[in-house]
């Protein structure tokens, strides 16, 4: 009997589920847009719930046949005890025993992290840091995330938060950040504060990334300059987290996927001015391979690779 891992990915914007073979490779998916649902906890658990039995039902695939499932979220995680902290862009799941929850009703094993955790996990063994021992990923978007690997397996310190490369300051005082403290990397570097500099700048109303990015590649000055300073801000954070960890690869996610070469290369840049030359000569600065579904992917992986140590 062929068996199958239940992956999903709860975001912002929308929740996609998975249906995986033990390979890793998806089989089946469904998807519904986060929004419609949110409005209590309960209605979004109940729509999970109906669709991953759809998403069964529809692949004559019966409840024994599934290893368990895993969750990935958009927000801190007490990994051991399966419970959301809190979920910064969703009201409402203040202490969310999900583990507990999911399993209660679906009957078989549950496993929940943080979406860059498992978005890490899935591009340390399948993607751009595969077989490296010791990588980081950055996350960027409207929020800039970070996961590490360390010792080849994913590392989430003492209450599971570890990795907030997007939180980490990287001046002694700046604007204020949402997470309560100021001149965070992420005040930088998230998405709404590049295009809101972009405006400003370039003096233009409607412009997106992908705009700001063919811009600054066809060797428009201004747009040139954002791409720059942006580059910049984020490999001096990166430098620290190179001198701290001294890691082999650095992956880079998220909002970049459309950006040039360039940006990688003046990140790679700064490392090398910034940080001890032992550890900046070897670190490799790579585009995350896996795109949208590497949280999918990690969720598989963290139910697989769990199950495997437990063997339960
Ligand atoms: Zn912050």
């Amino acid at each position: 009997m062929h068996k199958y891992i239940i992956s999903i990915d709860l975001g912002g914007t929308n929740t996609r589920i998975t249906l995986t073979d033990l390979s890793l490779r998806i089989k089946a998916r469904t998807s519904f847009p986060t929004r419609n649902f949110s409005s209590s906890r309960k209605i979004l658990i109940s729509e999970i719930i109906k669709e991953v039995f759809r998403l069964l039902k529809d692949n004559s695939i019966k409840k024994t046949q599934i290893l368990g499932l895993g969750i990935g979220v958009p927000g801190p995680v007490d990994f051991l005890k399966g419970k959301i902290y809190y979920l910064p862009n969703i009201k409402g799941w203040q202490n969310t025993p999900i583990r507990d929850i999911l399993e209660k009703r679906l009957h078989f094993k549950v496993f929940v992290d943080n979406d860059v955790n498992l978005m890490t996990l899935a591009e340390a063994r399948l993607g751009a840091a595969k077989d490296r021992k010791n990588a980081v990923c950055l996350t960027l978007g409207t929020g800039v995330g970070g996961g590490l690997i360390l010792d080849g397996e994913l590392f989430r310190g003492t209450s599971f938060c570890a990795g907030e490369i997007g939180h980490m300051p990287i001046n002694i005082s700046g604007p204020r950040c949402n997470c309560g403290g100021s001149a965070c990397l992420e005040r930088y570097v998230g998405n709404k504060y590049i295009l809101a500099e972009a405006k400003k700048k370039l003096k233009m109303r409607n412009i997106n990334l992908e705009k700001l990015s063919e811009m600054a590649e066809s060797g428009n000055k201004i747009a040139r300059n954002i791409y720059n300073n942006f580059a910049s801000n984020i490999g001096v954070a990166l430098a620290g987290v190179v001198n701290l960890l001294n890691p082999e690869v650095i992956v880079v996610g998220g909002g970049l996927s459309f950006a040039g070469d360039f940006i990688f290369t003046k990140i790679k840049e700064t490392i090398n001015k910034r940080a001890i030359p032992i550890q900046a000569g070897l670190v490799k600065v790579k585009k995350a391979m896996l795109g949208k579904d590497a949280g999918l992917i990690g969720a598989a992986l963290l139910v697989k690779e769990s199950k495997l140590k437990t063997n339960v």
